[in-house]
């Protein structure tokens, strides 16, 4: 289970920005940003730091369960850009 402690450095640690598109919580004022679990809880993935990323709404609800998001903008798969770390 994730902390308010882990969200609060998760958060930091990417800037404010989502770790997979780099978009700023600035420039997104309609959704709320997430702390996501990089490899999820189904597939073995645990809470610790390494596997928590910040993403955007998009990115959360396009990645769901699985590894990776989809850009919306050329349809290919993207990966978490590890900032930070
Ligand atoms: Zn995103």
């Amino acid at each position: 289970m994730t902390t308010a402690a882990d969200r609060r450095f998760v958060r930091q640690r990417a800037g404010r920005r989502c770790e997979y598109r780099r978009m700023h919580e600035d420039d997104e004022p309609f959704f709320a940003f997430h702390l996501e679990h990089v490899i999820a809880r189904q597939h073995g993935g645990t809470d610790e730091l390494d596997n928590l990323a910040w993403s955007c709404h998009g990115c959360n609800e396009s990645k769901g369960p699985n590894l990776a998001s989809v850009d919306e903008v050329s349809g290919r798969a993207t990966q978490r850009l590890k900032v930070g770390s």
